[in-house]
């Protein structure tokens, strides 16, 4: 079945769309074009209109401007709209409840059309199985905890293989673990099948994990759309810098196109002088002395002492808080505005780096993971 090109999913075409409640603006001309075969995150934090998004997709809310078209056929435009049902799509929504009269194998089926009764059973129990819901294809709806009757909906929504899936937060009622487990697994049905999917979620990790490409949203509108990589380590703004991961922050002002930091001076392109510029450092960009550490994104500068306020193990890397010593006796140049209030920072540390309270270390910045912002620029 897999072993010739197979395209199941359909291009989603989003062209400025808007959505008010009440003349209060929920969304505010989003345009975003998914690719077949691609699966696409809104992401953004609670009330920015990504729910809104998904429900003018699916045909749950009525139209109010701009168009929307599945495979190149135009869906919805104002005053002309496809119902929800001939739009293609499965949807995975919180609140979408399972068909109460129907078992657990009989929803997962329901969708499914032109296969034989082997075939039919055969693909509900194969996704039973991958969403850890085997043994319950004759159980009843109500007889599931809220987790498994999420990972039931997912399975209804995936099982036809639509043109394009979406889900909103669909892992959300999960513990954590299982809901890396699920993730996991939803990811690798939908590009098994090359499904082209639109998933909702607030948890950059989730986004990272899940997406082709993220579109951050803020206020109802999109304010970075790329891969992962690229909002991760490329954020437009500070809003997307903060949303998409920790940062230890510094503010300053901008001199000569640089702006101080307790390492040495950064670029602040751009920026009028006397511009006041916030600093966004990821914490994995502090290079503790020695501590291996992958390759720097850019040029390593400064080398500041620093002491061990506490020093945790999370896992896969180790999380270092740290004082700076900012006197001025220590470095070259004056003392930088603002680092008495920031002098407590983080560091994120590939490994086991667990040293003792008090230790001094060096530290040092890799350049290519700090980001340089105006003061107050929020587009
Ligand atoms: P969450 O993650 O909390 O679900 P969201 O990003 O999905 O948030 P939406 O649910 O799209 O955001 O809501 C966007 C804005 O529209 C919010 O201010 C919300 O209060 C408002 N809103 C959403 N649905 C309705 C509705 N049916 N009636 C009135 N206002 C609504």
């Amino acid at each position: 079945m897999y072993g010739r090109m197979r395209l199941t999913g359909s291009a989603l075409d989003i062209q400025d769309l808007s959505h008010a409640y009440d003349g209060r603006r929920a969304v505010d001309g989003v345009s975003l074009r998914v690719e077949p075969g691609e699966v696409v995150c809104l992401l953004g934090p609670s009330g920015c209109g990504k729910t809104t998004v998904l429900r003018l997709v699916a045909g749950l809310e009525k139209l109010q401007a701009g168009r929307i078209l599945v495979g190149n056929q135009v869906v919805a435009e104002p005053g002309r709209e496809a119902p929800p049902e001939a739009r293609g799509v499965g949807l995975v929504f919180q609140d979408l409840a399972l068909f109460p009269h129907l078992d657990i194998g009989a929803n997962v089926g329901f969708g499914l059309r032109g296969l034989s009764a082997g075939e039919r059973a055969e693909r509900v129990e194969g996704l039973l199985r991958r969403l850890h819901l085997e043994g319950y294809a004759r159980a009843w709806p109500h007889q599931l905890s809220g987790g498994q009757q999420q990972r039931a909906a997912l399975a209804r929504a995936i099982a036809p293989a639509p043109g394009i899936v979406l889900m909103d937060e669909p892992f959300s009622g999960l513990d954590a673990r299982l809901r890396r487990a699920v993730r996991d697994e939803a990811l690798h049905l939908l590009k098994a099948d090359r499904m082209t999917a639109l998933v909702v979620t607030h948890d950059p990790e989730e986004a990272m994990f899940m997406a082709d490409r993220i579109a951050v949203m803020r206020a109802g509108r999109i304010v970075q759309i790329g891969r992962p990589r690229e909002v991760y380590t490329k954020p437009a703004n500070e809003f997307v810098a903060e949303f998409l991961g920790d940062v230890n922050r510094i503010d300053g002002v901008a001199r000569g196109g640089r702006v101080e930091t307790p390492f040495g001076p950064l670029l602040a392109d751009g920026l009028a002088e006397g511009q006041g510029v916030h600093v966004l450092i990821r914490p994995e960009a502090l290079r503790l002395a020695g501590v291996a550490a992958g390759p720097a994104a850019g040029p390593t500068q400064g080398a500041v002492k620093a002491r061990v306020l506490a020093a945790r193990l999370l896992g896969r890397t180790s999380w270092v808080h740290l004082c700076l010593n900012t006197d001025p006796t220590h470095r070259h140049d004056s003392a930088v505005p603002g680092s008495e209030e920031h002098s407590h920072w983080h560091a994120r540390v590939p490994g086991q780096f667990l040293p003792e309270e008090g230790t001094e270390l060096a530290v040092s910045l890799d350049a290519g993971q700090a980001f340089v912002f105006a003061a107050g620029d929020t587009t």
